[in-house]
């Protein structure tokens, strides 16, 4: 630690987790101007967060893609042959947000209908993914009502 630095408790912004942070003294004085502190992250939300926006970028570089080869000559063979490529980035989006939410591996929603509807409206992909959105929040809980009915059903004994 350089003599002009200070250890700063915070706490990520995403999971909450505690942090330290060491921050430029100037700076800790100057009350988080640019909000650092307040917007600090741990390496793995960072790591979540950064899979979720490359991949929704390539979605939405994809759909862009599928909405243009749509208009060229057999426009519908071109656009099956992206489908591999689109549903692989769709099911990688579907596990990062799972992950984001700290929901395990098997509450991921995906089914092909998802990277199918993006194809049947390249136009509309950024509403697409927000809908998806809140179609996994509701999977998510109904997963841990689920995982809850069961405990209650077969209690363990204390
Ligand atoms: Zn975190």
């Amino acid at each position: 630690m350089t003599p002009n630095c200070r250890t700063i408790a915070a706490k990520c912004q995403c999971c909450q987790k505690p942090l330290t942070l060491e921050v430029d003294a100037d700076y800790a004085a100057m009350n988080d101007p640019h909000s650092l502190i307040r917007m600090a992250a741990c390496n793995r939300c960072a790591d979540i967060h950064r899979a979720l926006t490359d991949t929704s970028e390539r979605i939405g570089k994809m759909c862009h893609q599928i909405w243009v080869v749509r208009k060229m000559k057999n426009g519908e063979e071109r656009v099956s042959k992206l489908m591999p490529a689109l549903t692989a980035q769709a099911r990688s989006y579907a596990r990062a947000f799972t992950r984001k939410h700290n929901q395990p591996e098997a509450w991921v929603l995906f089914d092909q209908a998802f990277p199918d509807l993006l194809a049947e409206k390249p136009e509309q992909w950024d509403k697409i993914l927000r809908h998806y959105h809140v179609q996994a929040r509701r999977h998510f809980q109904d997963c841990a009502r689920h995982a809850a009915d069961q405990t209650t059903n077969h209690p363990s004994t204390v």
